[in-house]
């Protein structure tokens, strides 16, 4: 009988970015025409076949979820809310018109791919294994319409910070020339299509020295919407305040899980609701959040010819203060009165 000895991961921690590293395996279930999910289970990680005519390469039926599996200071692997990523992909599957996956299915796959992955999950506080889930429509089809059958597939990948500068903050270019998405359109769910339109936009924030460009409402031009592919907050007094979720904007978990916790244990009154852009000129402090960025606090924004420096183009004490709160309890080293971690 073979031995389930595993290689050992020659991997160097402390030079991890937020890129694709191969790891051991991936899993795969299909959802063939008519049909119900099958999990295929385990398979090793490289290329997928897919017929050129795969709705989801000529119309982009599909959507991708984001997790990470954290290596904690009591040396366990944790997830932080799984659950809420199910729930949120099923949302996305409805918008997409492809058949939702149980959540059973969803969580019990996301067990295994970490579990079978383990050694590839960062020691704590050098990065986290990244999750990446995938649904689409993997049949073919030549009118727009769906798919024939599906794909949900999960790939994994060690990664370190999302942003290059991580805590030390970053700087952000508000943009009136491009809209991310629409009300009534597919910004409230992680739609793969959303995304390509922000490659360009975003490189020519890079490209003049910003690390990422920030949307505003596509009907007004005068409200804040999302960092790139992050939510957005801003602190004044006790007041924190986010986007509300009007359907452009991607329900985070990160962001979620923030005002719940800045409500309970830090004495803040949260405001969900639409945020101007003149507001940042009078805020103290603001930051961004998500499973990737965390949260990542911003130093400054710059809107036409007006900069706002927070704290003096300093890290904010405030949002340092959430960061450690919230990444205490997704590294186990604080309680976490909310039950939002699963040991695995
Ligand atoms: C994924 C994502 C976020 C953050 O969501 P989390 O659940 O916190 O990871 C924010 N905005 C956009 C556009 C996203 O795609």
């Amino acid at each position: 009988m073979e031995t389930d000895v595993k290689d050992t991961v020659a991997i160097n921690w402390d030079e991890l970015t937020f890129s694709i590293t191969p790891t051991r395996s991936m899993y795969i279930a299909e959802c063939l025409e008519g049909g119900t999910w099958e999990s295929k289970g385990l398979v090793p990680y490289g290329d997928i076949t897919l017929s050129p005519a795969a709705c989801v390469i000529n119309y982009g039926q599909g959507l991708f979820e984001g997790m990470k599996a954290y290596r904690t200071a009591k040396d366990n692997v944790v997830l932080f809310r799984p659950d809420e990523n199910a729930r949120r992909t099923n949302s996305g599957c409805r918008r997409l018109c492809m058949p939702e996956v149980p959540e059973d299915l969803f969580l019990d796959a996301i067990r295994m791919i970490v579990r079978d992955n383990i050694d590839y999950v960062p020691p704590a506080d050098k990065g986290a294994l990244y999750l990446r889930p995938l649904v689409f429509g993997s049949g073919p089809v030549l009118g727009v319409k769906p798919a024939p059958s599906y794909t949900f597939l999960i790939y994994v990948s060690p990664v370190g910070p999302y942003f290059k500068e991580g805590l030390a903050g970053i700087n952000l270019l508000i943009t009136e020339d491009f809209h991310r998405a629409a009300q009534y359109g597919t910004g409230g769910v992680k739609a793969i299509g959303n995304y390509a339109g922000g490659m360009y936009p975003g490189s020519l924030a890079k490209a003049e020295g910003y690390s990422e460009i920030v949307y505003t409402d596509a009907r007004e031009q005068r409200y804040l919407e999302e960092v790139g592919a992050a939510n957005f907050f801003l602190i004044k007094g006790d007041v924190l305040a986010t986007p509300e979720l009007d359907g452009s904007i991607l329900p985070g978990i990160t962001r979620k899980s923030i005002c719940e916790m800045a409500a309970t244990e830090f004495g803040y009154t949260i405001e969900e609701r639409q945020v101007a852009i003149e507001e940042i000129f009078e805020a103290d402090e603001a930051f961004c959040s998500g499973t990737a960025a965390v949260i990542t606090p911003i130093l400054s924004m710059t809107h036409r010819d007006r900069k706002m420096e927070f704290c003096g183009g300093e890290v904010g004490e405030k949002t340092m203060a959430l960061y450690n709160g919230l990444n205490g309890i997704i590294r186990e080293e604080r309680e976490d009165p909310y039950s939002w971690i699963e040991v695995l």
